[in-house]
C-alpha cells in the first residue's frame, strides 16, 4: 500500500477544527469503511499529488467540473487574468453578457440566463421562480436524484445522502418535505399516477435528463418527452438540472444531446471552469418574473464575479476544440471495455452504464435503471475494489455508485495505465 502517514495526520488535525474534517461529506471514506481520506497538494493535468508525494490518475474530477483536469493554462490564464484586474466589482460586467450568449448559444432553451454561485443556488431558484409562475407549491422530483443542498430537494436525494444511509436530512421541517413527491426515474407510470393525484398542484417536476448522481442512467427511449407531455398536461413547469450534465457528453446541454426541450434548466460545475458557479434559465415568460422584473427575488454578493465567469468562458472555449468529445467517448469506451472484461475474466459479476467519457461501474447482476436497481450494487465489493485502485494509484470518488469522469487533459497512456491497474485489481478482488 502508499504511504499515506502524512493524509492521516493531517486528518486528525482537520477533525480537531473541521466538523468531520471534509467540507462537503461526500469527501469522507464513511462509505468505503471509513479511514483517513487523501489529503491533495497539487494537480497536473490528469493527475494530482498528495501530501505524501503520491500520484493519482484522477477520475473524481472534482465531482465533474474538472473536465480539463488540473491546471489547464488557457482556464488560469484568464483566472489570473481576472485576479488582477479586481476580483470584484458588484457591477455589471461585459464578461457576463459574452458567457450567458455563449451558453445560450450553446443551449437554446436559455432564453434568458442568471448566474449565481453554485448548484444548490441555481436548482433552489428554479424552485422559487416555478411556484412564482404557475402560483403553485408542489414539486415532483426522481429517487436518488440529488439537486443540491437545499430544503426542498434534499429528501430522498442520491449521491451524498444516501449513500451514507441518511434518506432525508434533520433539520427539514415536515411541512417543507411535505411538498416534495418523489418518483422512481425511467416510470412514466408513476409519474402519472402521481400527477393524478397532486398534478393541480405541482409547479414543476426537477429531472436530470441524464441521471449523473447514482452512476450515469440514461433515460428510457421515450421517457423524457413522456415527462414533458404529462407535466405539460397538467399545467407543471419541466426543469432540468443539467448541473453534472451540461457540456459533459456532448457540447451543450443532455437536452441538446437528447434533442427534448425542459422550461427551465439548472447549471454549475463544468461552466465554471473549476470556480464555483450556478446558472439558471429558460422560457422569457417565466424568466421574466425574476427581480428585478418580476416578483421572485434572487440576489447574489459574488453572483457573475468575474473570476468565474472568466474561467467558465476559458472553459468553455477550450471544449470547442474539433473532435473533443470524440476523444472523451473513445476512452471511456477503452476503460468499459477493460472493466467488463478483467471482471468476466476473473468471475465478478458487474453492470456498467457509459454515455461518452462518465461512466459507472457497479457491482451487479442487473442493469441499472433507477436508484433501486443502484442502491442493490454491492458496496463491501465495491470498498475493496476502491482501496485496491487507490493503492495502485487511481483515484475516483468514494462510492458505490458514483461516475468516473475522464477529462481532455488524460492522454493514451494514462489510460494504458489504468488498464495495466485495472486488470491487476480485479486479479486480486
Ligand atoms: N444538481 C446536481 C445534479 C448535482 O450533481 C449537484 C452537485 N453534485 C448539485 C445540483 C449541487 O451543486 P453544488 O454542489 O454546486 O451546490
Amino acid at each position: 500500500p502508499l504511504n499515506r502517514e502524512t493524509s492521516k495526520h493531517l486528518y486528525e488535525k482537520a477533525q480537531d477544527v473541521i466538523v468531520g474534517g471534509v467540507n462537503s461529506p461526500s469527501r469522507s471514506f464513511k462509505a468505503v469503511g471509513g479511514g483517513a481520506p487523501v489529503f491533495m497538494e497539487r494537480g497536473e493535468g490528469a493527475h494530482f499529488y498528495d501530501v505524501d508525494g503520491n500520484r493519482y490518475i484522477d477520475y473524481l474530477a472534482a465531482y465533474g467540473p474538472l473536465i480539463h483536469g488540473h491546471g489547464n493554462k488557457h482556464i488560469a490564464d484568464a483566472i489570473t487574468q481576472a485576479a488582477q484586474s479586481g476580483v470584484l466589482y458588484g457591477t455589471p460586467t461585459k464578461l457576463e453578457i459574452d458567457f450567458a450568449t455563449m451558453l445560450r448559444d450553446a443551449i437554446p432553451s436559455l432564453e434568458k440566463v442568471r448566474f449565481v454561485n453554485s448548484g444548490t443556488e441555481a436548482v433552489m431558484t428554479t424552485i422559487r421562480v416555478a411556484r412564482a409562475y404557475t402560483g403553485r407549491n408542489k414539486i415532483m422530483k426522481f429517487a436518488g436524484c440529488y439537486h443540491g443542498h437545499s430544503d426542498l430537494v434534499l429528501v430522498a436525494a442520491g449521491s451524498g445522502p444516501s449513500t451514507l444511509g441518511i434518506p432525508d436530512s434533520a433539520g427539514i421541517p415536515q411541512a417543507i418535505a411535505n411538498d416534495m413527491i418523489t418518483i422512481p426515474f425511467n416510470d412514466l407510470t408513476a409519474f402519472e399516477d402521481a400527477l393524478k393525484k397532486w398534478g393541480a398542484e405541482t409547479a414543476a417536476i426537477l429531472v436530470e435528463p441524464i441521471v449523473g448522481n447514482f452512476g450515469i442512467v440514461r433515460p428510457d427511449p421515450g421517457f423524457l418527452e413522456g415527462v414533458n407531455e404529462l407535466a405539460h398536461r397538467y399545467g407543471a413547469l419541466v426543469i432540468y438540472d443539467e448541473v453534472i450534465t451540461a457540456f459533459r457528453f456532448h457540447y451543450g446541454g443532455a437536452q441538446d444531446l437528447l434533442g427534448v426541450k425542459p422550461d427551465m434548466t439548472a447549471l454549475g460545475k463544468i461552466i465554471g471552469g473549476g470556480l464555483p458557479i450556478g446558472a439558471y434559465g429558460g422560457r422569457i415568460d417565466i424568466m421574466e418574473k425574476v427581480a428585478p422584473l418580476g416578483p421572485a427575488y434572487q440576489a447574489g454578493t459574488m453572483a457573475g464575479n468575474p473570476a468565474s465567469i472568466a474561467a467558465g468562458i476559458a472553459c468553455i472555449q477550450e471544449l470547442q476544440h474539433e473532435g473533443t468529445y470524440e476523444r472523451l467517448d473513445n476512452y471511456g469506451a477503452q476503460l468499459e471495455a477493460a472493466l467488463l472484461q478483467a471482471a468476466a475474466r476473473h468471475g465478478h459479476t458487474v453492470t456498467l452504464n457509459r454515455v461518452g467519457g462518465a461512466f459507472a461501474l457497479y457491482f451487479l447482476d442487473h442493469e441499472v435503471r433507477n436508484y433501486d436497481d443502484a442502491q442493490a450494487a454491492d458496496g463491501e465489493k465495491f470498498a475493496r475494489f476502491f482501496h485496491l485502485l487507490l493503492d495502485e494509484g487511481v483515484l475516483l470518488a468514494p462510492s458505490k455508485y458514483e461516475a468516473w469522469f475522464v477529462s481532455t487533459a488524460h492522454t493514451q497512456a494514462d489510460i494504458d495505465f489504468t488498464i495495466d491497474v485495472i486488470n491487476r485489481v480485479f486479479a486480486q478482488l
